[in-house]
Order: C-alpha cells, then sequence, then structure tokens
C-alpha cells in the first residue's frame, strides 16, 4: 500500500481544466488524426503528454521572479543561480541555456573530437541522442537487459551493464570512444534510477581509460531519493548530500531545468573544475545561446530556476511527488494492468504489448489505447513504442520496438490524488474491454520524426 499522505503544500491559485462531453472528445480526436500531439490543450482534461516545463511554481519562484535582474552581463540571479548549483551540484562553474538541448548542443561538439566516434550511455534521451549524431558521434545504449523486462523487479533499472560497457571500450577501442553519459533517472527506461553503487562503477571505467562522465541531469533529485530509498548505506543520508555524491563521480552535467528544477522553461551546463573545457564552452555559449551570464535564459527565469534547485531537492515535496506516481501505478497494477515495475520517478508506463496482444506492432497497441484513454476521460498520454519509433532508413519497414508503452508523464505539484483515481477509473475501464481495441494505419506520414505532426485512422 503507498501511503497517501497529503502534499505538503496549499493550493492558492487555480487554474479551471473542463472536460469536455464525450462527442466533442470523439470530435477532437478524429480531427487531430488520432494524435495527440495535434490536439488543442482546451480540449485535454488532465494532461499528461510530459513533465517537462509542466510543473507548477512556487510562491517563492514567483517572487523571485520580480527580483529579476535584466541585465545583459553580470545579472544579480546569474550569481544566485551560479551559487545554488555550488551548493547543491558541487560544480563550480555554471552556464545557463534555454532548456537542456541548448546545453547539449553547446557542449558535445567540444567533446566529441571525430566523425563516428561513440558516445556512451545507459539509454539516451530523444534529443541527446539527435546531438549525439548532429555532431558525427554515434550514440551507444548500455542500460541493463533488466529495463527491457517490465514485469521484473528491479530497484535500479536506469544501471548501466558494467562489464557490457567496458567490453564495449575493450572491443571498439578507447581511441573511438569520445565520453560517458549518466542519466539520471534514466527516462526512456520509464524513469528508473541508477544506483550509486553503478555510478562509481562508471566512473572507474572511465578512470582506467581516461573518459569523462558528464551527467544528463533533467531528473537528478528524484534519481537521489531512490538512492535513499533502496541504496544500503544511503537512509540517513540527506537529499542534498546525496545529490552531491552523485555529481561527484562527474566530471560535468548538461540539465533540462524544465524537470527536477520545477521552471517552466531552462537548462544548464554545469563543469566541476575543468577550466579549459568550461572556457571553450563560454565561448561556444554567446553565438548559440547568450551571453554566458544569461544563455538564453532572462534573469527572472535565472531566479526561479536557481530557486527551483532547492525546491526540487526538498525531502517532503519528493516524498509526495514519487509516491503520487507510485500510487497511480500501485492501482492500476491492483487491476491487473501490465505497467513497467517498479514505478519510475516521472511516469507510469502501461505496457500495451500485453495490454493488446492482439494489436500488431505496425498498428500501434500503445497508440490505441492512448487513444482510447482521451476518448474516454479527457486524459492526454503519449505513445512511447513503434509508432515513435519510425522506419527503418535502409528497407522503409516499421521498426518493431521492444517495448509498446502508454506513458502517463505526472507534471509535478499540478494534479492531486483525485486526478490520479480519475485516470486509474478510466483506464481499469479501457482494460475490462481491451478486446475491442482497434489498431491504427496511417493517413499521412513525414519522414522524420514521423508521431509529432502524422494523421492516423482506425483499421476496420
Ligand atoms: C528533457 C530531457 C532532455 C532535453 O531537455 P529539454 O529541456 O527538453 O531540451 C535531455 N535529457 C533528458 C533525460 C531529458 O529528460
Amino acid at each position: 500500500m503507498i501511503e497517501r499522505k497529503p502534499e505538503p503544500y496549499k493550493i492558492k491559485m487555480v487554474e479551471t481544466i473542463k472536460l469536455i462531453s464525450g462527442e466533442e472528445r470523439e470530435k477532437a480526436i478524429e480531427a487531430a488524426g488520432y494524435n495527440q500531439f495535434a490536439l488543442k490543450s482546451n480540449d485535454v482534461f488532465i494532461d499528461l503528454l510530459t513533465d517537462s516545463g509542466t510543473g507548477a511554481m512556487s510562491d517563492n519562484q514567483w517572487a523571485g521572479m520580480m527580483l529579476g535582474d535584466e541585465s545583459y552581463a553580470g545579472s544579480r540571479n546569474y550569481y544566485n543561480l551560479e551559487s545554488a548549483v555550488q551548493d547543491i551540484i558541487g560544480y563550480k562553474y555554471v552556464i545557463p541555456t534555454h532548456q537542456g538541448r541548448g546545453a547539449e548542443n553547446v557542449l558535445f561538439p567540444l567533446l566529441i573530437k571525430n566523425k563516428g566516434d561513440y558516445v556512451l550511455n545507459n539509454m539516451h534521451f530523444d534529443t541527446t541522442k539527435a546531438h549525439v549524431e548532429l555532431k558525427g558521434g554515434r550514440a551507444i545504449n548500455l542500460v541493463i537487459e533488466d529495463a527491457y523486462n517490465t514485469e521484473k523487479e528491479h530497484p535500479f533499472k536506469g544501471n548501466f551493464d558494467l562489464e557490457k560497457t567496458e567490453a564495449f571500450i575493450q572491443e571498439k577501442g578507447v581511441q573511438n570512444c569520445s565520453f560517458i553519459i549518466v542519466t539520471v533517472t534514466c527516462n526512456s527506461a520509464g524513469g528508473q534510477p541508477i544506483s550509486m553503487e553503478n555510478i562509481r562503477g562508471v566512473r572507474e571505467i572511465a578512470n582506467k581509460h581516461g573518459l569523462k562522465v558528464i551527467f544528463d541531469a533533467a531528473r537528478f533529485a528524484e534519481n537521489a531519493y531512490f538512492i535513499k530509498q533502496r541504496e544500503d548505506g544511503y537512509q540517513n543520508k540527506g537529499i542534498i548530500e546525496i545529490i552531491r555524491e552523485m555529481f561527484s563521480y562527474g566530471d560535468g552535467l548538461t540539465m533540462s531545468a524544465k524537470k527536477d528544477a520545477i521552471v517552466n522553461m531552462g537548462g544548464m551546463i554545469a563543469i566541476k573544475e575543468d577550466e579549459e573545457l568550461f572556457t571553450l564552452a563560454r565561448s561556444m555559449v554567446v553565438p548559440i545561446e547568450g551571453f554566458p551570464t544569461y544563455g538564453g535564459l532572462s534573469g527572472r527565469d535565472m531566479e526561479a530556476l536557481a530557486r527551483g534547485l532547492y525546491e526540487g531537492s526538498d525531502e517532503a515535496y519528493l516524498e509526495s511527488r514519487i509516491n503520487q506516481v507510485a500510487y497511480l501505478g500501485q492501482r492500476l497494477i491492483d487491476a491487473g494492468i501490465p505497467i513497467q515495475r517498479p514505478t519510475g520517478g516521472h511516469a507510469v508506463f502501461v505496457d500495451c504489448k500485453k495490454f493488446c496482444p492482439h494489436i500488431p506492432y505496425y498498428q500501434f497497441p500503445a497508440q490505441s489505447v492512448t487513444v482510447e484513454l482521451y476518448k474516454e476521460a479527457g486524459v492526454r498520454g503519449v505513445e512511447i513504442g513503434s509508432f515513435l519509433l519510425g522506419r527503418d532508413p535502409e528497407t522503409g519497414e516499421n521498426i518493431e520496438s521492444p517495448l509498446e508503452l502508454l506513458r502517463l508523464t505526472i507534471p509535478r505539484r499540478v494534479y492531486t490524488y483525485n486526478h490520479m483515481d480519475f485516470i486509474a477509473d478510466a483506464l481499469i475501464k479501457i482494460w475490462d474491454r481491451r478486446h475491442e481495441l482497434k489498431g491504427y494505419e496511417f493517413t499521412y506520414e513525414p519522414q522524420v520524426l514521423r508521431h509529432f505532426t502524422a494523421k492516423l485512422k482506425p483499421v476496420e
């Protein structure tokens, strides 16, 4: 049983949301080509498309925005951000960017020296993979096999397979490897954490071969909370203490602040102590993102971000956040619905290969459940499976994704337990009539990143 403790905040401003009628939802999703990305947010009742930039800022963050200093150079808010990063993360240098991908765009070309070099990661997030490839690198995922087995319980499904990592470097030659990225938590595997022991193991491999370790730090605080909950020796440590230890094994980070730092826009590069790398990144950020003391952010945004780093690392908040996600997961498990177990930090992932075994991968079983959830209850989730994966560029065939997932991504501090119950009830109703669900086929299929703009229709 998940303890349903009250949220450690009270609500002092609300936004009205409206559940339009079933008939209107049918029309809206048909007009959207059965694609959640084409829905208008006003037609959505509960929006679980993403946890990125969708969090609710606090009174403290909003108050900080009033203290925004919009100086081009040397804004006081930059120095507040710098001192928050030094305090929580323990890195000396910080460069703000407009969001996570801005940080990747600036830093990765400095690390990928030769075309075709390998970048090793537990599991690349999609923009991270795109930026590695745009810079000529090759993105390699080395997460443990258990990450792909949704039913298997494992406390740290985001862990690197350390043996495979070492073997990969040996086989390809260290001169062909650029650097190692540690993604905390591992978004694409279901928001699954990586253990401190495993991070230490990655550091040892990196030391042995002289490789840099860069964190993809979007959900650093959620990862630290899982370490405290699940790893021996950390139960009595503070969250910030754990965060600092995690980052002590890295040389730098890129961060999307739209996740754990609870801002609607923002990101950063931080470098532990390598002055040369910092100097290079600082000169590169100017033509790409902006002057190094604002990097695409306004002063007020940097202030909200500096304060958000502290709020996102608060243990009472993290407990409430993670428990809310776990509660939704548990309600589905209790109803027999297959999900990625245990639940991760930011989302519940429903295993739709098992939900709709009668729908083949090329008719997108997870997309079918996602559409049905909108029709049933106005809840917008997102497909992470064969629809998203696209076609093999050589053969033109649909690639079969190892997992067909419906991701229910929970925004931070936005919804309550009543919303979780409403979502679970709707999905349980669909589960009871799952045999009636149909697959989908294209009426329009773009060549690249098709899931954003494709149009579909139900297969007759
Ligand atoms: C969101 C995210 C990014 C990209 O950040 P944006 O702010 O969306 O540009 C990179 N890595 C991970 C793990 C993410 O979750």
